[in-house]
């Protein structure tokens, strides 16, 4: 941990922190929210309007994480404030089907020409976790091959990336998830098609499907390098596996249809999540129409959920995606590239070495030299450089992602009067960031 101070306190949160541990391990629901990776007192948010969050001990914020993605037109936006609102006085479950379902999977399916039919659920990692049973059941296979540094929610089988090397099967990241669960899942080094197709020699017959993040976020941002996507589909292809791109990240964000509408490679299954549930817990899986008919009632592959396809959250990611036309994305992408320029400069200024990576809107800043392209050089980069960059943003009222292998995210909230208060923190962060030491 880098010798950072942490430069004001925040008593309430620190206090609500300090209850919360009592009873919840760790004091969050979700690990990285605790700031483990940064240190101090994670902020206990309590309002957010537009691009800002203001937190418990009534400090305001220009937000670049947009809770992780989803909030793409910043918080409390008022149309999808009244779809919820109108969408909550009518009932909030009912455990039957409803009209919002079938709106929202006809708005997906509209965006994204691979997907022939969809079935909602409430958080990606419940998509993912279900693409992968339906194409082991589609294919009659067991294993999988994913990428070291892909993240696809904690879905047992998808928490093994230690180990690497075409023969290397996954090792169990956490406790709790057995040898055997983690033994089907074949863990690759991220930008290696050589790799990939050395599986597909080393089992034949024996993979259900790959399944990789459309455009990875959650290493950091690393692009795909040119024609790996495309590669990736033409060996599932070749060897009769199915090809998973998981766009819980990067679906309906980067673009209308997502990475699928940046690099036009066709998926066989699709997976989505944050910015289609408008901020409630949605989530879907969607593809081939072939594929989609072995799931359960239309088929034996078996899958539900009590809350899926809830009416309060389908009501809020129709409204959302309603409002992403091509002026909103081209909104979210100017503002992302004015971000980038500001940031970079300032840390060029200072002679810190980095490396800003750009998948569409979304982007990261890697305290390295060197281009980052896949897990390992990712984890080369100077972290602690970014805990002190990271710390003095957050005093001057700056809040980023409390990680250095995490995404930036903006929105078409995100404007002239937010962008200059960032650019008014820059400076003292870049300082900070060239002045750290391990
Ligand atoms: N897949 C990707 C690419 C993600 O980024 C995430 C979450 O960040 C997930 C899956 C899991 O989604 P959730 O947190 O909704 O379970």
């Amino acid at each position: 941990m880098a010798c950072v101070s942490y430069p004001y306190a925040a008593p309430v949160s620190q206090t609500l922190f300090d209850r919360a541990a009592v009873v919840t391990p760790g004091g969050v629901n979700s690990p990285v929210r605790a700031f483990r990776a940064v240190g101090g007192t994670p902020r206990f948010m309590v309002s957010g309007a537009g691009p800002y969050l203001t937190d418990a001990d009534g400090r305001e914020y220009v937000d670049l994480v947009c809770s992780w993605g989803p909030m793409i037109l910043g918080h409390s936006h008022p149309e999808v404030t009244a779809a919820v609102q109108a969408a909550v006085a009518r009932g909030t479950s009912f455990g039957t089907p409803g009209e919002g379902e079938v709106e929202l999977a006809e708005e997906i399916v509209d965006r994204v020409g691979p997907v022939e039919q969809v079935r909602l659920v409430s958080s990606g990692t419940e998509a993912t976790m279900s693409a992968i049973r339906l194409a082991r059941g589609f294919t009659g296979r067991a294993k999988v091959i994913k990428f070291a540094g892909c993240y696809h929610g904690h879905v047992d089988a998808l928490l093994a990336s230690a180990g690497s090397g075409v023969a290397t099967f996954g090792l169990p990241d956490t406790p709790g998830v057995t040898g055997a669960q983690a033994g089907e899942t074949v863990v690759l080094p991220y930008n290696d098609l050589e790799a990939v197709r050395e599986a597909f020699a080393a089992h034949p017959g024996e993979i259900a499907c790959v399944i990789t993040e459309a455009s990875p976020g959650n290493m950091g941002v690393v692009p795909p390098l040119p024609g790996f996507n495309a590669g990736l589909k033409q060996l599932c292809a070749e060897n009769g596996a199915l090809y998973v791109s998981d766009e819980v990240m990067t679906g309906f964000r980067v673009s209308r249809a997502g990475w699928y509408g940046l690099d036009g490679v066709e998926p066989d299954l699709m997976t989505f999540g944050k910015v289609m549930g408008g901020g409630f817990p949605a989530a879907a899986f969607g593809g081939r129409a072939d594929i989609m008919a072995r799931l359960a009632p239309a088929g034996p592959v078996y899958q539900a959920g009590t809350l899926s396809g809830n009416p309060v959250a389908t009501a809020a990611g129709v409204a959302q995606l309603r409002l992403l036309d091509d002026a909103a994305y081209a909104k979210v992408d100017a503002f992302s590239g004015r971000l980038r320029s500001l940031v970079t400069e300032a840390l060029a200024k200072e002679g810190v070495a980095h490396r800003l990576q750009v998948a569409g809107n979304m982007f990261s800043v890697f305290f390295t030299g060197e281009d980052v392209t896949d897990y390992e050089k990712a984890k080369t980069q100077e972290a602690f450089r970014f805990t002190a960059f990271f710390h003095s943003m957050l005093s001057q009222g700056v809040y980023l992602p409390p990680s250095a292998f995490e995404s930036w995210f903006v929105s078409t909230a995100h404007d002239d009067r937010a962008l200059e208060r960032v650019a008014a923190a820059l400076p003292g962060a870049a300082r900070a960031a060239a002045e750290a030491t391990e």
